[in-house]
């Protein structure tokens, strides 16, 4: 008897081998992705009616919510006064007892074509009277069935599959084509078919009381009660979970096998003086991401470490610790940043912070000479430029901060060690990978990517999972909280210009944030000049305001920056370029105008432009509360969670739930067509689960030598292209 049937070979058997599966349902299911039936068998269904629940209509109370089957009687649609189309749909109970029910509907004039008479859907409504007849308005439809042949399932609980209405297939077809497969599968009379594969190890089922793979199947698809559908749901958010981790962990143990990095001299005296040098002794949490990449970088195989940490964290001078391990073994350290403010602002900062530090030079008379720190953006002079591409092929520059200036043609280090991306988001895959990957062949330097977009740990063990993670998750002592408020409407907003000339007064400074206007700089840009110019005629008048937005040429920009820095500039009015980096310690005062338009990581980041002195610091959160809206309610949550909260990683959380997690993968891509079930929010505690099942699977056996099944299925998954990625990454 052949072996039970693997996901592998499902994905190699064509759905047309299914009975009734004719010429357009084959082009209507491929239309919907489902050319085999591996696809067909991991096409969920997208909710269940549960019959078992479903009410009579007779028995539902006014104002009472509740699901009941009906048949469609009759369809009408008209226009209201307001110019509204209003569908009116007549229907009579399918449970005992019949009764009749109206439901209408308001600009949905597409349901006058998919709720035709003779059709059985379940209506999810809340119950109304209107002139004495029963009504639900706007309710939530599940066509069941509409060839007229009566509910053909009879199963309690119905499965609803995502369908396409363009494609013409419906749910009821679909189910019946699953059903033939597992039946299939199974086999007519129980034992006789070849059954599913499961490629989990038994132990690991049982640790974490998961049912076999088969039943999981049978219990998604048709579930004989809501219990079952659950159990087969962990089953497969486990699946998927654990071939994404198996996946990168898989990966992760073999660049550590296989990849020679450069091993750091980790004993040098650099890391040590610039410790005792600081003018504030490290944080608890900067102390130990230290040691954590002190430790990484004395092994053979280079650093891949991502370090997380909220704005003003302190991250900048564990990278600095970083570079200067590099730097002490002879080697050389290179920090690259998004912008070139920022780059420019890092190099200030980190050349301050190292002045008087020496390196050993034989070549010199004292064997010794002072460290060096380079800067090179596409903003330096040529003579300059040239001169620190010479040095940095000739080591004679020890670390250079820099933009993507530093991965264009004709950028040689004499011997890069370790390669820092601050705000790593903010750079395309293509560009981190430059950095890493040296044209002359040399070994790979040690890699740290930093992010102040924290994201939950469990999300970033999918999203991240190859990378070693550190977190900041403390911020140095001393701050003062910075206090958020949300103003609506006009008063409010007047109060917040009354406080933008107080803090002026008070010699401090704010800065204005203009509409993010997606996909155009230009509008952006003009939308600024406009709010600079209505500011300046009015609420701000007499007081010394900027423009900074994306559309000046560099040398303006510089000069904008360089004033508001040097306190000639009170208030600063600026689009979101003044999102990442800027650190002026004297302005205690951010505005954000329709800060309803912006995300929460964004909101956050801005607000981290103030709160960096001693000055207790405001950020106003100027939105008009929209209402009819269709966004309101989302954008008012990420509004009152930014007031509530400063923590970078609560806000992630929030953000997360409001968003789901599609924006997330967006990053990286590993695994993404794979979690169809699985939600990085609402499954949190698999993930740790799939994490620690992957990680005993691939250390036992970093092969998968004896999991052939689990490794076809994680080739299979992890598609070519993400294959190439995770590579690449
Ligand atoms: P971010 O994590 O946002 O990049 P930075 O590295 O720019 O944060 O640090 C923010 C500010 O905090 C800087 O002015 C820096 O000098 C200061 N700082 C960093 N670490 C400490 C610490 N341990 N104690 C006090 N101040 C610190
Ligand atoms: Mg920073």
């Amino acid at each position: 008897m052949s072996p039970p049937i693997t996901l592998a070979e499902f994905s190699s058997m064509p759905v047309t081998k299914l009975k009734g599966v004719s010429d357009r349902k084959a082009k209507a299911l491929a239309e919907m992705g489902i050319t085999s039936l591996a696809d067909l068998l991991t096409h969920y269904p997208r909710r269940y009616v549960d019959r078992s629940r479903e009410a009579s209509i007779d028995e539902l109370e006014r104002d009472e919510q509740g699901l009941v089957l009906v048949r469609i009687t009759s369809v009408t649609s008209r226009r209201t006064r307001n110019r509204r189309t209003m569908v009116l749909v007549e229907a009579a109970g399918l449970a005992e007892g019949g009764g009749r029910l109206r439901l209408t509907f308001f600009n949905q004039p597409w349901r006058e074509r998919q709720l035709r008479p003779g059709i059985e859907a379940a209506v999810f409504g809340k119950l109304e009277y209107f002139r004495g007849q029963r009504q639900m308005t706007n309710p939530v439809v599940d066509v069941i069935r509409d060839d007229g042949a009566g509910s053909q399932r009879t199963g309690r609980i119905v499965p609803i599959y995502p369908q396409s209405e363009k494609a013409g297939l419906n749910t009821w077809e679909l189910a019946a084509l699953v059903e033939e497969a597992i039946a299939r599968t199974v086999g007519r009379a129980s034992g006789t078919g070849r059954g599913f594969a499961d490629p989990v190890p038994a132990a690991v089922l049982r640790r974490h009381g998961l049912v076999d793979r088969g039943r999981a199947l049978r219990g998604i698809h048709a579930p004989e009660d809501m219990a079952a559908q659950q159990e087969a749901r962990r089953r497969l958010v486990f699946d998927e979970l654990l071939r994404v981790q198996v996946a990168l962990v898989a990966r992760k143990r073999h660049l550590e096998a296989t990849t020679r990095g450069v091993t750091h001299t980790t004993d040098g005296p650099l890391v040590e003086r610039f410790r005792e040098r600081l003018p504030f002794p490290l944080t608890r949490a900067q102390q130990k991401a230290v040691d954590r990449i002190v430790d990484d970088l004395g092994r053979r195989y280079p650093m891949h470490r991502l370090l997380q940490g909220d704005v003003g964290a302190g991250k900048t001078v564990v990278a600095v610790a970083a570079l200067l391990v590099a730097v002490q073994g002879g080697h050389q350290g290179a920090l690259m940043a998004p912008t070139e403010v920022l780059a420019e602002q890092h190099h200030i900062g980190i050349a301050e912070l190292l002045a008087g530090f020496t390196v050993g030079d034989e070549a010199t008379l004292m064997g010794e000479r002072p460290l060096r720190v380079a800067l090179l953006t596409n903003r330096v002079a040529a003579a300059e430029r040239r001169r620190v591409l010479a040095d940095l092929a000739g080591g004679a520059v020890d670390i250079v901060v820099g933009t993507h200036a530093l991965i264009q043609e004709g950028v040689d280090f004499a011997s890069l060690g370790v390669a820092v991306i601050d705000e790593q988001h903010r750079f395309g895959v293509e560009q981190r990978a430059a950095l890493r990957d040296r044209p002359d062949g040399s070994p790979p330097p040690d890699v740290l990517v930093m992010t102040a977009t924290p994201i939950p740990r469990t999300a970033a063990m999918t999203v991240y999972g190859d990378l070693d993670v550190s977190i900041l998750d403390e911020l140095p002592p001393g701050r003062t909280p910075i206090v958020t408020r949300w103003a609506r409407g006009e008063a409010e907003e007047e109060s917040v210009w009354a406080q933008v000339r107080d803090e002026v007064a008070q010699g401090r400074q704010a800065y204005v944030v203009c509409p993010l206007i997606e996909e155009s700089d230009r509008l952006e840009a003009r939308s600024a000049e406009e709010t600079h110019d209505r500011l300046t005629a009015g609420e701000l008048a007499g007081l010394r305001v900027g423009l900074l937005h994306g559309r000046l040429k560099a040398p303006q920009k510089e000069e904008v920056m360089a004033d508001f820095r040097a306190g000639r500039l009170d208030v600063l009015v600026a689009t979101t370029v003044i999102e990442v980096g800027v650190d002026v310690p004297n302005a205690t005062v951010m505005i954000v105008l329709d800060a309803d338009r912006f995300g929460i990581a964004q909101l956050h980041q801005l607000r981290g432009r103030v709160g960096r002195g001693a000055h207790a610091s405001t950020c106003w959160l100027v939105s008009e509360p929209g209402d009819g809206d269709e966004d309101a309610g989302d954008s008012s949550a990420r509004l009152s969670a930014l007031v509530e909260t400063t923590d970078g990683f609560k806000l992630a959380e929030v953000d997360l739930d409001l968003r789901g997690e599609g924006t997330l993968m967006g990053e990286r891509q590993t695994g993404r067509n794979d979690l169809k079930l699985a939600s990085l929010r609402r499954d949190k505690e698999w993930v740790l689960h799939a994490r620690e099942a992957a990680s005993d699977i691939v250390d036992d056996d970093p092969s998968l030598s004896s999991h052939p099944d689990l490794a076809a299925e994680v080739e299979l998954i992890v598609a070519e292209e993400d294959a190439e990625f995770l590579l690449k990454s």
